[in-house]
């Protein structure tokens, strides 16, 4: 949808219509700004045009969405992905009962974490333009969806994609240790967001990434295992294998996309709308999830008999891990939240 102009319409004629009524402008849809017009804070790196004007009322955000600026399709990626989620939840829901069977409450875990993913992410490209503090605010939230989701793809692969003999042997630790790398993906992220003032040095990816990368590492111990033993054992490898290794594909394609600024650092201001890094970034680990799902179910399907020989998951080991990392994120939330008032009021 194209932004509507403040410029009158009919402007040259006006006089000559006078008479005619006034077509009223819409008041949700400003016009956007260029980076000149916008603090520090909001600019990024190589996008010059569709910046939102701060301060709006919160609806006018929520709105938005339907206008084109430099974060709709940043909002729109994620929020397909989020309904691409629910459709993996639906089809997950006709062949288990996640009221009663305890073997499926895992998974139904993992789905709670990737839907925060996509609706803290959605929400935050969504609203942080109101003002600084809710910028940072915001993107807090989106980190804590990211530690969440590696969390949930922890405890999903160590339930129903890892090997029996590896699952018994990591039981008393591959969640806890889980839980603590999911807890630093937030914390490191939201330090590093706090502490470096934009332009932003390649440190803070760092910062960012590092983390990111020892939650996936660790998430995917069980898959490496299954790819050795696939590529050493005489019999066919199962065919969840495939989307298995897509998923790290498309992962792998995502770091590359969030850390290069690719596209738009060989043409600043052209990719401001479409195909930013940071879109493409988003496309990839919709389709990273996509896949996962995808392998999954495969597993639940051609795994169940060494899924049911495991230890029965109760609604504390399913769920408990899940409730601790957001009480730790809530709690360190309000602890970065005075952080960066006190930084806003010290420069104010
Ligand atoms: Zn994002």
């Amino acid at each position: 949808m194209s932004r509507v102009q403040s410029t009158p319409i009919f402007g040259t004629t006006k006089t000559r219509f006078r008479s005619l009524p006034r077509v009223p402008s819409l008041p949700v849809f400003v016009p956007t700004r260029s980076k000149a017009q916008v603090p520090l804070l909001f600019r990024e790196a190589y996008v010059d045009h569709g910046f939102r004007e701060l301060h709006r009322p919160w609806w006018s955000y929520l709105l938005s969405v339907l206008q084109l600026h430099n974060e709709s399709m940043n909002v729109w990626t994620h929020l397909v992905a989020l309904v691409l989620m629910l459709k993996h939840l639906h089809t997950f829901n006709q062949h288990l009962d996640f009221l009663t069977d305890p073997y499926s409450w895992p998974l139904l875990a993992g789905f709670v974490c990737g839907l925060l993913l996509y609706s803290f992410s959605s929400m935050a490209h969504c609203f942080h333009s109101k003002s600084e503090l809710v910028h940072y605010l915001a993107f807090m939230v989106d980190y804590a969806g990211i530690g969440l989701y590696g969390l949930g793809s922890t405890i999903i692969h160590f339930y129903y994609c890892t090997e029996l003999e590896l699952h018994l042997f990591t039981q008393n630790f591959f969640v806890p240790v889980g839980c603590a790398l999911a807890f630093l993906v937030f914390f490191c992220c939201s330090y590093a967001k706090v502490s470096y003032s934009r332009p932003y040095p390649f440190v803070r990816k760092v910062w960012q990434m590092v983390p990111v990368l020892g939650v996936y590492f660790h998430l995917s111990i069980p898959l490496v295992h299954r790819f050795i033993l696939c590529l050493t054992s005489s019999s066919a490898c199962p065919p969840s294998i495939q989307h298995h290794a897509q998923q790290m594909v498309w992962f792998i394609l995502s770091g590359i996309f969030y850390a290069s600024d690719l596209p738009q650092r060989f043409h600043p201001g052209r990719f401001d709308h479409f195909f930013h890094s940071h879109q493409l970034f988003h496309i990839c680990i919709m389709m990273s999830t996509s896949k996962q799902m995808d392998a999954v179910l495969l597993d639940y399907q051609m795994r169940l008999a060494a899924i049911l020989a495991q230890p029965e998951p109760s609604l504390f080991s399913a769920f408990g891990p899940v409730a601790v990392v957001l009480a730790a994120q809530i709690i360190s939330f309000c602890f970065f939240r005075s952080i960066v008032k006190r930084k806003l009021a010290k420069r104010d």
